[in-house]
């Protein structure tokens, strides 16, 4: 197939795009390059089935493929914030674009949602059915609320035009090719670590997230892709959940820094704690996470590592 993956030099983007290329597909990797670099995709550049078109999600694009996987829009809150008018703008026209197209052609089309729908929520594990706890109007709303609309648009051009959409909601996922500047917590406290800096915890470091490996999360992605039966949302995350002072310990011991742990203020609405219910993905999908944090924060440190020194 030929599969368009937008957000494609990203993050998840980018190994995607290893995935499917392995699996002897065609990849167009529609990005704008705003959080994204030629660096994640750089060993791709010479394959003859992999294309890079420098793009904005928010300007129409006319293109012939079997498939599209919607991954554009930044992830990481210091980004998103950057120019919430654009993220939220992302979200929503990207939405729309990758829909139309979809509908266009025919494609099968694919949207990484996000357990910030479900907002500081107040049921806990979160399974697919809560409609979440949002503040609309606060820092964090472009983003979230962005995602929430775009999944209202994947729903009514499925219902309206018969649009064959699959939903993802993707818990906090991690590991290489996540950017040194990215501000995550996962990357921003092994930089941190590495370069013997203080590492910055934000409140006192009870909240909780659940973090996933990237490989993990890819293979969930593609198996809701390329099975019939469900359109989702979805949970994809490991319900493994730590607080951010046991992850900044957990770094600290793998890494063996001099770093000291410090405390900054709590941005405005973070969410007090996360951890996906994942049911419906072992269920119907036959996934669940095979990485334990502890593996794939010694991958992630290694990658940290070499990408520093280098
Ligand atoms: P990332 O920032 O590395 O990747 C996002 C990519 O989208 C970047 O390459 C960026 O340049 C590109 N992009 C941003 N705005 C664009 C635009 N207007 N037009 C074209 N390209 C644009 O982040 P990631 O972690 O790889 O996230 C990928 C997707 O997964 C995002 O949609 C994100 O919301 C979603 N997601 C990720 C996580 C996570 O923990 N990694 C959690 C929930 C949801
Ligand atoms: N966090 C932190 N120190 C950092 C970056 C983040 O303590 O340097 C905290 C942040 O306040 C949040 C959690 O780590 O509670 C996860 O933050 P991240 O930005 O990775 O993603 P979020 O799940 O909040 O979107």
């Amino acid at each position: 197939m030929r599969i368009l993956i937008t957000g494609g030099a990203g993050f998840l983007g980018s190994h995607l795009a290893d995935r499917l290329l392995e699996d002897r597909h065609e990849i167009i990797c529609m990005d704008n390059l705003f959080t994204g670099s030629k660096r994640n995709i750089a060993h791709l550049m010479q394959n003859p089935r992999f294309e890079f078109l420098r793009h904005d999600v928010t300007d129409p694009f006319k293109l012939e493929v079997d498939q599209i996987y919607n991954l554009a829009c930044p992830a990481s809150p210091v980004h998103y914030q950057y120019n919430a008018i654009k993220t939220i703008k992302t979200s929503v026209m990207g939405a729309i674009n990758c829909l139309g197209l979809a509908k266009r052609v025919n494609a099968r089309v694919f949207q990484a949602s996000t357990s910030e729908v479900y907002g500081d929520s107040e049921v806990h594990p979160q399974p697919e059915s809560y409609w979440g706890s949002v503040n609309p109007i606060g820092i964090r709303s472009c983003y979230d609320e962005g995602k929430r609309c775009a999944e209202t648009l994947f729903f009514d051009y499925h219902r309206q035009n018969g649009v064959d959409i699959r939903i993802v909601r993707i818990f906090n996922t991690y590991g290489p090719r996540m950017s040194p500047q990215d501000g995550r917590v996962v990357s921003n406290f092994i930089v941190q670590a590495l370069r013997g800096e203080d590492i910055t915890i934000f409140g006192d470091g009870s909240q909780t997230r659940s973090l996933c490996y990237y490989s993990d999360l890819i293979e969930g992605c593609v198996r809701l892709m390329e099975q019939d039966k469900l359109v989702g949302p979805v949970n994809i995350g490991n319900p493994g959940e730590f607080t951010m002072l046991e992850l900044a310990e957990k770094v600290i011991h793998l890494t063996g820094t001099q770093s000291r742990i410090v405390y900054e203020a709590l941005p405005e609405d973070d969410p007090k704690q996360r951890q996906p219910y994942i049911d419906l993905a072992k269920t119907e999908l036959g996934w669940e996470p095979r990485v334990s944090l502890d593996e794939g924060l010694v991958e992630t440190i290694d990658y940290f590592r070499s990408y520093l020194d280098s």
